[in-house]
């Protein structure tokens, strides 16, 4: 254990296989980015967000352009950044017509008294600070537009389309030289959702947590599930009560399935630069750095 510290998430599911080369280079790229700040001395705020501002701009992922589109085929962002020296979140549910909702929920943070804005409030508010707005079709790819008319299919012969849900969410956890940790967790939730549905990504404690006393964890999987046991905190306090990085991502995953049959995963970091990361999904794209000091990224199967 090390410190800078960082992993890197590009959601948990049943990633298809013929993806697995775009999720890696992505989570790769992502990883790069937050790396080589934090490795510059910069903060893990810093890095978590720029992890995650590179998977937002990557049309592979469920967060910013390439996102989900609702039962009413549009899409609305969620995110959250969270600062584990003060206990400082930022977070924005529903908005619609963002580039990068983490960089909105980072100056809700930092630059307004209010910790999250909803809706066209937020958007109000990213357009009054200057930040890239963008139409539905900016964010709108063609991979989702099928899956959206699936959906559609499966709603009008009455079958549940949930099954073929993908959790392709995107979050990032640091820990930087000054011992200081962050979180960060983007998305445009679950394919098909009801419009105004807000799931467990912006949620804190659910999506995300970061404490400088005992670590940082992000969340993916099935939001309704996972904000009924606040699963982020619960892999900090696993943290806080001793519990190794890798060990307290495997108890709260078994928790996130045992006590409410969820399916998900989580990466988690402690204050000590430990990392670790579990899910219950059949595969979790993830990146992170090895003992020797090379980027492993992988589509991981439990
Ligand atoms: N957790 C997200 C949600 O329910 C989905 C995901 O992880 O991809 O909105």
């Amino acid at each position: 254990m090390s410190l800078p510290a960082l992993v890197v998430h590009g959601g948990a599911g049943d990633i298809p296989s013929q993806e697995h080369p775009e999720y890696i280079v992505g989570c790769r790229a992502a990883f790069e980015a937050g790396w080589t700040l934090l490795e510059q001395g910069a903060s893990a705020l810093d890095a978590v967000e720029a992890a995650v501002r590179s998977m937002e701009d990557n049309p592979i992922f469920d967060a910013g352009v390439g996102s989900v589109l609702n039962s009413v085929g549009e899409i609305e962002l969620d995110a959250i950044i969270m600062d584990g020296a003060t206990l400082g979140l930022g977070a924005v549910a529903a908005v619609r017509g963002i580039a990068n909702p983490v960089t909105l929920a980072r100056r809700i943070m930092e630059n307004t008294s209010h910790s999250v804005l909803v809706g066209s409030g937020a958007r109000r508010y990213a357009e009054q600070i200057g930040l890239r707005l963008c139409s539905q079709a900016e964010l709108t790819v063609p991979r989702e537009v099928t899956r959206y008319r699936e959906h559609q299919q499966a709603a009008e012969a009455q079958k549940d389309g949930r099954a073929q849900a993908i959790f392709d969410t995107v979050g990032a956890v640091a820990v930087d030289r000054a011992g200081n940790v962050a979180a960060a967790t983007s998305t445009g939730g679950i394919a098909f959702k009801l419009p105004g549905r807000v799931g467990d990504s912006p949620l804190v404690g659910s999506g995300a947590y970061a404490d400088n006393w005992s670590g940082a964890a992000s969340a993916t999987g099935y939001g309704e599930l996972i904000m009924r046991v606040v699963l982020s905190k619960a892999a900090t306090d696993f943290l806080a009560a001793g519990l190794t990085a890798q060990a307290a991502a495997e108890r709260a995953i078994q928790v996130l399935h045992e006590r409410v049959g969820g399916e998900g995963g989580i990466i988690v970091v402690d204050r000590n630069g430990g990392v670790g990361f579990a899910h219950n999904t059949p595969h979790m794209a993830v990146a992170r750095r090895t003992a020797d000091g090379q980027i492993e990224v992988r589509i991981r199967i439990p």
